[in-house]
């Protein structure tokens, strides 16, 4: 068996100046209306104010800032239909190199556009019919492309991790940070700057009820597999946990939580109508979380990781006009 070396702190501070000047450094926003309801201080930092609207710009334009030259001219491919899709579009953009980006063909036309709108190259495949793993192996043979997928690599949690560390830096040590989880990149970033700031912190992920891989193999200490889960939380719809994020969770992460649909369509609803931002549903993970903790974060000072803000308008209303 061939040991990895897993990312830490020191990889994070340098992703940090990588993307300085690149990334915006997004806004921590408090509400005394969410004080006053968890009885607590809560710091929500707003990652749906990034560059495409998500973290994920973090990682992706941290790993492709550091290929050598002939990485850069061949260029970069990413299988995606979501915002890892866009991240890496945009940060080839940047970085002036080739961008692909495989995507399902039942992908919303929305995202193929603005996939394509940040300069990607969009190749669609047949979810049904054919194997995108396959193809983006096929594709990075072919012609030299470098494979960034969308949590599993050291450059992408150590670029993900900057979001937490520049919320420490802002606010100080908190007791409680409370972040969404799908494949662990944000968990696992955050989790390398959480043990190194504000080490006494609790740090929680956060996943959809119906897809609780990472609660389950966090607790059993083995990478469980599932079945693509039905949840409203698109970005979190991953089957399992990676082979670099993983030991990371288990190492420094408290525990994980789940929330439901129902819970996350509640947050967006308080976080547009009381707080005046859209966030995506998989954006609301954390808050959900935190909301289901209020006994326990009496007199706390509380991080909650808002990952982004990527959700179509209509579907966005529909949502809200359904609870
Ligand atoms: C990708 C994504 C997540 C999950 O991040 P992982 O690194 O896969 O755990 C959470 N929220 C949003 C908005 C995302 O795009």
């Amino acid at each position: 068996m061939s040991t990895i070396n897993l990312p830490t702190f020191v990889d994070v501070s340098a992703a940090a100046e990588r993307i300085k000047g690149y990334a915006n450094r997004t806004p921590v926003i408090i509400s005394r209306t969410v004080n006053e309801e968890l009885d607590a201080e809560v710091f929500f930092k707003c990652e749906s104010f990034q560059r495409m609207g998500a973290f994920k710009f973090r990682g992706a334009f941290n790993a492709l800032s550091k290929f050598d030259d002939r990485k850069r001219r061949a260029g970069v491919v990413a299988f995606s239909s979501g915002n890892h899709a866009q991240a890496i579009a945009l940060s080839a953009k940047l970085l002036g190199m080739p961008a692909t980006i495989v995507m399902p063909h039942d992908a919303p036309a929305s995202k193929v556009a603005a996939t394509k709108g940040y300069g990607g190259n969009v190749v669609i495949y047949d979810r049904y019919k054919e194997d995108r793993e396959l193809i983006g192996r096929d594709l990075a043979e072919k012609h030299g492309l470098t494979l960034i997928p969308p949590y599993d690599h050291p450059d992408v949690i150590a670029g993900q991790g900057t979001a937490a560390k520049e919320l420490f830096e802002e606010v100080g040590a908190l007791d409680a940070l409370f972040v969404p989880l799908g494949g662990g990149g944000l968990l696992s970033g955050s989790a390398l700057s959480t043990r190194a700031l504000s080490p006494g912190c609790k740090l929680y992920g956060v996943e959809p009820e119906a897809g609780n891989d990472g609660q389950q193999s966090f607790r059993s200490g083995a990478i469980v597999h599932i079945d693509t889960p039905e949840t409203i939380a698109d970005g979190a719809q991953t089957q399992h946990l990676g082979s670099y994020t993983f030991p990371v969770i288990r190492r420094d992460v408290d525990d994980v939580l789940t929330a439901t649909d129902k819970q996350l369509v509640e947050c967006m609803a308080f976080a547009a109508s009381r707080m005046k931002l859209v966030i995506e549903p998989t954006g609301c993970l954390g808050f959900a979380a935190a909301r289901q903790m209020k006994p326990q974060l009496h007199g706390k000072r509380v991080g909650i990781l808002l990952s982004g803000g990527n959700v179509d308008i209509k579907r966005f209303c529909s949502l809200l006009a359904a609870l």
